[in-house]
């Protein structure tokens, strides 16, 4: 049992833990990434070797859950290294999201190396949008890669589709169906003004999950779930499959209050909030205390007193986070 459990000062406990590995990624997804990006040199990125004892230290520290993400967690040279590591653990949960280019030929891999679940980003069911959307992805290989993760025995796996008006929302019976077909969860999610992007307006595109929820229930009776994953999604069934049908909704319905997650960067920034900038830089204590992680740990103890109350995203698209998704660790 872990000695110390982290608590902020609202009274949540932090027991979740997203690691960014990298910030490099395969795709240019429109509402993550600027088309040229200028992407982090080495030194200013922790190794494979410093994520794994920042991960150790969370764990110490009552963390029970991990999720490994990026940038594409995939593109990083020797992550299964790092999740055959992180494995070894016992966390009550260790999950992955990835946009599923890599999974044909790695999702066994992870698995074997002691991943449990996966989320899979998955926007749309046609070749042109898809590219459209990702700027660089072939939906072939992606949906090459999803049967792979099926295939291989994960405890889990969800899709998640970032929905947007004009762009996919037409898409969303085909999407439920296809996640019915596969037998696999589908979470919604609204974008989030994270990064300038020059696409389209986010304000204009933005697809609430009130209206995503409406145009499903034509389809399918969408129940409630009783259970809940203590984090942001709000999960829904339908009386004729065993699939969960989640929504996320940062501008519509406020999770704030039960969050019990905090992020780090693939640069050692300790993130307490998605939509605010404070931060603790962990690469600097890690670097200047090589040999033991009393001050490490310290750190993170400290570091939740700084986890705000709530997040600020407004609706109209505006940016009021200059990070990119790709920085921040989705
Ligand atoms: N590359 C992996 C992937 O795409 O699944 C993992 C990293 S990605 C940043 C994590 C998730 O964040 C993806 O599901 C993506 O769709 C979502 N995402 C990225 N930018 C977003 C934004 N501005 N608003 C909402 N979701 C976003
Ligand atoms: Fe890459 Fe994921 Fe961002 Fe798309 S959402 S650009 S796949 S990091």
């Amino acid at each position: 049992m872990p000695q110390t459990r982290l608590t902020d000062r609202f009274g949540r406990t932090v027991n979740y833990v997203r690691l960014s590995v990298t910030d490099r990624c395969d795709f240019r997804c429109v509402y993550c990434m600027a088309e040229e990006m200028t992407f982090l040199p080495r030194q200013q990125v922790l190794t494979l070797e410093e994520i794994a004892r920042i991960a150790r230290n969370f764990v110490s520290l009552g963390t029970e859950k991990i999720r490994l993400t990026g940038g594409e967690p995939l593109v990083r040279k020797d992550i299964l290294d790092l999740v055959t590591e992180i494995g070894t653990y016992g966390l009550r949960d260790f999950a992955m999201t990835t946009n599923g280019s890599q999974l044909p030929v790695m999702a066994e891999k992870l698995r074997k190396a002691g991943l449990h679940r996966l989320n899979i980003s998955l926007d749309s069911l046609d070749r042109d949008k898809f590219r459209n959307i990702t700027r660089t992805g072939n939906l072939d290989q992606v949906l090459e890669g999803i049967d792979a993760a099926r295939d291989a025995g994960f405890r889990g796996i969800k899709l998640n589709t970032v929905v947007m008006k004009g762009r996919n929302d037409e898409e969303i019976p085909e999407l439920i169906e296809f996640a019915r077909a596969k037998q696999v969860d589908i979470t919604f999610i609204e974008e989030m003004p994270l990064g300038e992007i020059s696409e389209h307006d986010r304000g204009l595109a933005l697809c609430t999950s009130d209206e995503v929820r409406e145009l499903i229930s034509e389809h399918h009776e969408l129940i409630e779930a009783t259970e809940n994953s203590g984090g942001p999604a709000r999960y829904y069934r339908m009386p004729d499959s065993s699939i969960r049908v989640g929504f996320i909704s940062p501008h519509s319905h406020n999770f704030c209050s039960t969050c019990n997650r905090v992020r780090v960067t693939v640069e050692g920034r300790l993130l307490l909030c998605l939509g605010n900038e404070h931060s603790v830089d962990l690469m600097r204590v890690l670097r200047s205390h090589p040999v033991t992680d009393d001050k490490l740990r310290q750190t993170i103890i400290d570091a939740m007193d700084l986890k705000p109350e709530r997040h600020h995203f407004s609706a109209d698209g505006d940016v009021e986070i200059l990070r990119f998704m790709n920085m921040t660790g989705g």
